[in-house]
């Protein structure tokens, strides 16, 4: 079948070649006609000749005004074939009609003439081996036929110079075919693996969806991308790499022939199976299922490749093809999208393609082009949510940012800090929030609200960041004196913390240099194990909110609360409990001496004037 894909295209331009060759050579008969007076056989011939360019024609148009799908264009070319072959038939007619005349002159010019369409011939129809041989043959032994016939020397020797130049022909068209062969395979292969490549398969799938507009047929599509390929690359270099890639490329191929599929290499480690037809939507959810987690299963086996014994995974995203209204793209960009989820859901696993996920998509990506444009934009602002003491003073606030955008309207941080941390966006973000902040603790300074603490969020990616450390210093120094540095505590959140523990540990303990502390995030909800906590040079532990939400009167509830600050005690940390919604959690907190509260109870996170006014108020309660 992919040998064929191209050379529908190039038949099809040799149609208008020939017709123009041949209807606008074929005038010059009529003008023989006149000249020898032949009894105007040639306009009858003419008229022959006009009748099969017409066929020709219609031909040519049913190629390029159809979309055709690799079956129909099957049909078309054997068409074209016998359309061929009558079309030069109709010059070897004329030939011997010529050379059955008394006049030799005739004769010569048959001769000639055919010569002529042999040589058209071999050109042609290179790309239709078989065809061009039958054609030559039965334009070239009339000649030689004639000549013998003659019976003279000089004859048998011209006859057999035309076999001389019947067989340089046909050497010439082969190693013509040969080369258009190897081009085209170059074209559409993939040279590591042999797969077909990206163009390949984009062709491949216009075609199925073709048919799935005429049939009502169900295919499904599968994007297999290999986990930690990179890795792999970076470590045992890039000829060990391709060895895995064709090994892997070899077990899938092989499965996907016995599942009747076609596999293609996308390019660098990604690949993509489209499958047979399938009867209905379920089946084929069913089959795409099965055979992903079958491919899944082999990829994972080992690999021994110049001694290193090698495991890889791959995470499969599954498309369906049922809609004929869809790109060749679009299906890919589906399958793209669910083998995002599947890496993101912890690789090594399938995920089906659905409206919600995409639209989970193009919310993600919206967000993410928007969010450049907020700090500029001014859609950027802060909010503080006051921290109490257990005797109820407020001695400090954590500091949440808000991003309010004219077409998305308000967005949690939650949503957008996660990407801005994917593009880099926190970085200057982040720069940004530690500047506002400060800038508002050295002004309620001023106004003579003297707060114990102020705690900021810091993520991951911007601690790593190499310009933190200078950052903060410089800030400090614009903004606050030593005595409010001192007030400072960086919260971070335990579940990013795990990476390269040795280097945070030297940038928090540079930091630490300014007086400002450190804050652990959610804690419970991370990884994080007693070591870490202990290597680390924190001063204050945050109780995840969701161990405040679950108390209630009941022991059980209460025990993880208790161990955890128990636990703060012996390491010697300030505990915060967040998220204290109720009376009721409140006073548990209280009597088992929870040391910072903050929640809903006390308040909702507020802009800098209303922190203002609710330490006012609380002043004179
Ligand atoms: P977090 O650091 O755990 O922040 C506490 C979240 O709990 C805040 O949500 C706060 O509004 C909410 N909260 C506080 N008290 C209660 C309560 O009583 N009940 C309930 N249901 N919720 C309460 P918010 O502001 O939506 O922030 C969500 C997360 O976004 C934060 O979680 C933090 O991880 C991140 N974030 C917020 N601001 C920043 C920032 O400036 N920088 C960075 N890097 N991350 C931030
Ligand atoms: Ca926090
Ligand atoms: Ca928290």
């Amino acid at each position: 079948m992919l040998e064929n894909m191209k050379f529908f295209k190039f038949m099809h331009k040799q149609i208008l070649i020939l017709i123009a060759l041949f209807a606008g050579t074929a005038t010059s008969y009529i003008f023989f006609g006149f000249v020898y007076e032949t009894d105007h056989i040639e306009i009858l011939w003419y008229l022959l000749v006009l009748a099969v360019s017409y066929w020709g024609y219609t031909l040519y148009k049913q190629y390029s005004d159809n979309d055709l799908t690799l079956e129909e264009k099957e049909e078309w070319l054997n068409k074209l074939r016998v359309f061929m072959f009558i079309y030069f038939s109709t010059w070897t007619l004329m030939f011997y009609v010529y050379v059955s005349s008394d006049n030799i002159q005739l004769h010569y010019l048959a001769i000639f003439t055919q010569l002529g369409v042999a040589v058209v011939a071999s050109t042609i129809l290179v790309s239709e081996k078989k065809l061009a041989i039958f054609i030559l043959i039965s334009s070239m032994l009339p000649i030689t036929l004639y000549l013998l016939l003659i019976g003279e020397f000089y004859s048998y020797v011209i006859s057999f110079l035309t076999v001389v130049l019947a067989w340089v022909l046909l050497y010439g068209s082969q190693n013509t075919y040969n080369y258009l062969k190897k081009s085209q395979f170059q074209a559409y292969h993939d040279y590591l693996t042999r797969l077909g490549n990206r163009r390949y398969f984009i062709e491949l799938l216009e075609d199925a969806i073709k048919i799935q507009k005429n049939d009502n047929k169900y295919m499904y599509l599968l994007l297999i991308d290999l986990d930690h390929f990179k890795t792999i690359n970076d470590t045992l270099g890039h000829d060990i790499g391709d060895i895995l890639l064709v090994e892997v490329a070899d077990r899938m191929s092989k499965l996907s022939n016995e599942h009747r599929g076609s596999i293609s290499r996308l390019g660098g480690d990604e690949f993509c199976i489209l499958s047979s037809y399938c009867k209905n939507k379920d089946e084929c959810l069913n089959q795409a299922i099965k055979f992903a987690e079958i491919l899944l299963n082999s990829i994972k086996q080992t690999y021994i490749i110049d001694g290193h014994h090698l495991y890889i995974s791959a995470s499969i995203g599954v498309s369906v093809i049922d809609s004929p209204n869809m790109t060749a793209n679009i299906f890919i960009k589906e399958a793209d999208i669910a083998m995002y989820e599947a890496k993101f859901r912890g690789r090594d696993g399938v995920i089906i393609f659905n409206e919600e996920l995409s639209l989970r998509v193009k919310r993600k990506l919206e967000i993410e082009r928007l969010l450049r444009f907020a700090l500029s934009n001014n859609e950027i602002t802060l909010k503080y949510q006051p921290q109490l003491d257990n005797k109820d003073k407020v001695i400090g606030c954590e500091v949440l940012v808000r991003w309010n955008n004219q077409q998305l309207g308000c967005v949690g941080p939650d949503e957008f800090i996660p990407i801005a941390e994917q593009t880099g966006v926190i970085i200057e973000l982040g720069y940004y929030i530690l500047e506002q902040s400060f800038k508002t603790f050295s002004d309620w300074y001023e106004k003579g609200i003297d707060l114990q603490q102020l705690s900021i969020n810091i993520s991951m990616r911007q601690i790593f960041h190499n310009t933190f450390v200078d950052d903060v210093q410089k800030l400090c120094k614009l903004y606050l004196n030593p005595y409010l540095s001192k007030k400072l505590i960086f919260e971070m959140t335990e579940t990013s913390v795990a990476e390269d523990i040795d280097r945070l540990v030297i940038i928090m303990n540079k930091i630490k240099k300014c007086g400002i502390r450190f804050s652990m995030d959610d804690f419970g909800t991370g990884y994080s194990s007693l070591s870490y906590l202990r290597k680390m040079p924190i001063d204050e532990l945050k109780i995840d909110k969701s161990f405040i939400f679950e108390l209630s009167e009941k022991e059980e509830d209460t025990k993880m609360v208790k161990t955890i600050l128990d636990m703060a005690r012996n390491l010697n940390l300030t505990i915060v409990a967040e998220g204290v919604e109720t009376q009721a959690q409140k006073d548990f907190l209280v009597k088992i001496e929870c040391d910072v509260l903050q929640g809903y109870l006390f308040s909702k996170p507020v802009y800098k004037e209303d922190f203002e006014k609710y330490i006012l108020k609380s002043a004179t309660k």
